[in-house]
């Protein structure tokens, strides 16, 4: 049974298509309009969180989830010369599940109930007596009760709402590539999260695809403005320079690269506010953050099952107060997230320290961070409308 409320989510990237998944699993009607034409995707590697894997698994998505997830069995630092820093006892990225992105997204459409528009690129949201307007490049229109704009960093639904937000350079260029496990003869031997810093520099390595494949993602400073894209090709000779006389791994898996897209990282402050009548924002959209925490996709998986909380039993003349509640509740966490996240960055990159100065550095602002992960989102938006409701048992 649905509560017969049309809403229309912009972008069919993980936060619209997890929105979709819980909402209509909510007894809602939901349509995603996607600009691209087909399911695009670059291929690479994304860690996610616990807080965002609870939430997952109580979906039919669950059992299938497992299959194409790799549970990550804990973080192991280095230094860029290979030493050991020693790992913080609560070592909360046990928990996290590592992902190939076009395998989440594939499994996440498989899913779904209601339709996927493919081709229908947002070019203006517009208010009307009873909700929204969208019309899209290919000439057609929709309307519904609720929009939200999942579109990502480029938001067009912030901007029709009257947001902009400034990007500042973090000074650091990320290349991102998928290396064949075949290819390294010590790639078996891989296990969780694997990370080396030092001279302002880091890189980080996690298997995806039942081991088939290794995620790399190099962090390097930059005086140059780079294009913030994830589609940008990176070079590969540029790359293996950047990291001469580094841990004999890194040097192999940069070596085994047959390409490499290049990413500029961005950083941008909190936005005033995320929701305008009928229309909303989540995901990168409204909190766009750098990726040194592995909690973009987390933050905005939350997002969506919180509007599903929200908007479930909501009456058309209830939604604005309802889109305000969600603001309300999702702004404060991730801000804290986007601070958590470039405080990370900041500790990756820097040298300074011998080994065991950085584990009791990293176990400051590890334990800093802590509070993101026992989060239940989905508890805490029915503690909004219930606000007498006993609480339940978090995380699964
Ligand atoms: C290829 C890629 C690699 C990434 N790698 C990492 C990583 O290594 N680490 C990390 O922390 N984060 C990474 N991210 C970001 C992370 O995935 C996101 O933070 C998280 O998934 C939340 O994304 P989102 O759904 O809000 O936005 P996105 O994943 O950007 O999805 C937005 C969707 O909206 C669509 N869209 C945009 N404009 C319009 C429009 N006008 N009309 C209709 N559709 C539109 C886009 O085509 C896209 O499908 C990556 C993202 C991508 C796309």
């Amino acid at each position: 049974m649905t509560n017969g409320l049309n809403i229309a989510i912009v972008g069919a990237g993980i936060g619209g298509l997890s929105a979709a998944l819980a909402l209509s699993a909510r007894g809602t009607n939901v349509t995603v309009f996607e600009g691209a034409e087909s399911p695009r995707e670059a291929g690479a590697g994304l860690s996610i969180p616990p807080n965002a894997v609870a939430l997952l698994k109580r979906t039919s998505l669950c059992d299938d989830f497992e299959k194409i997830t790799t549970r990550s069995l804990g973080l192991t630092l280095r230094t860029s010369r290979g030493k050991p820093v020693p790992r913080p006892p609560a070592d909360l990225a046990l928990l996290s599940f590592q992902v190939h992105r076009v395998e989440l997204l594939e499994m996440l459409l498989g899913v779904l109930n209601g339709p996927v528009r493919f081709g229908h690129r947002c070019i203006a949201v517009d208010e009307t007596e009873t909700g929204a307007r969208l019309s899209f490049a290919n000439g057609m229109a929709c309307d519904a009760d609720v929009v939200i704009g999942a579109d990502g960093i480029h938001s067009i639904v912030k901007r029709e709402i009257g947001l902009t937000a400034r990007p500042t350079s973090e000074g650091i260029v990320a290349y991102r590539g998928l290396v064949p496990a075949v290819k390294l003869s010590w790639a078996s031997e891989l296990r969780g999260l694997n990370m080396w810093m030092g001279d302002g520099r880091s890189f980080i390595c996690f298997p995806v695809s039942e081991g088939r494949l290794i995620n790399v993602v190099a962090f390097v400073p930059s005086t140059r403005d780079m294009e913030e894209t994830w589609f940008a090709p990176g070079d590969v000779k540029a790359l293996a320079s950047e990291y001469e006389g580094w841990d004999a791994p890194v040097r192999d898996l940069i070596a085994a690269l047959d390409h490499t897209f290049r990413w500029g990282i961005y950083d941008r402050p909190p936005l005033p506010y995320w929701s305008k009548g009928c229309v909303t924002l989540l995901g990168d959209a409204a909190h766009p953050m750098v990726p040194h925490f592995g909690q973009g996709a987390g933050q905005a998986i939350e997002d969506g099952f919180a509007l599903a909380v929200l908007l479930e039993h909501a009456r058309r003349d209830e939604i604005s107060a309802r889109l305000q509640a969600y603001q309300n509740l999702r702004m404060g966490r991730t801000s804290g997230v986007q601070t958590a996240s470039r405080l990370a960055g900041r500790f990756y990159r820097s040298a300074a320290g011998n080994p065991s100065e950085q584990a009791e550095r990293m176990r400051e602002w590890m334990s800093a961070a802590a509070w993101i992960f026992p989060y239940d989102v989905e508890e805490a938006a029915a503690a909004l409308l219930e606000p007498d409701r006993p609480p339940r048992q978090l995380l699964a």
